[in-house]
């Protein structure tokens, strides 16, 4: 029940509404209570508002369920593919290739090549 739904009233024996009404003691609101819009029999009470305190922990539990429902945690400590690898057969490290400021040049097959590029011709230049 909340304010504004079709009542019946038992005691007036009208379809009319509800109504909020506070209750006070003295200087102290003690709830609010439901009564017929017509001729104002009480039909329920309010359950006090809550707020702040017990919304927030539903609120960051429900985030961390979004959180492990992606997976965050899993990816940031799955290892790179391959990483270690594949970094030794960049063009960049192949005895192959020429450095130069505009086009790398790879001697092997006399072309430009990328100094990122995977070749499988790689041969590791001695440093
Ligand atoms: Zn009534």
């Amino acid at each position: 029940m909340k304010p504004g739904d079709e009542y019946h009233c038992p005691k007036c024996g009208k379809n009319t509404f509800l109504k909020k009404e506070a209750v006070m003691d003295g200087w102290t609101r003690k709830g609010d209570v439901l009564k017929c819009a017509a001729c104002g029999h009480l039909a329920g009470s309010l359950a006090p508002e809550v707020k702040g305190e017990k919304a927030d922990p539903l609120k960051s539990a429900a985030a961390d369920r979004f959180k492990n429902l992606l997976g965050a945690d899993d990816f940031e400590k799955r290892p790179k593919l391959n990483s270690s690898e594949s970094e030794e057969h960049f063009c960049k490290d192949c005895l192959h290739l020429i450095p130069h400021p505009f086009v790398n040049r790879c001697v092997k097959f006399g072309k430009e090549v990328n100094p990122m590029d995977d070749c499988p011709s790689f041969t590791k230049k001695n440093t």
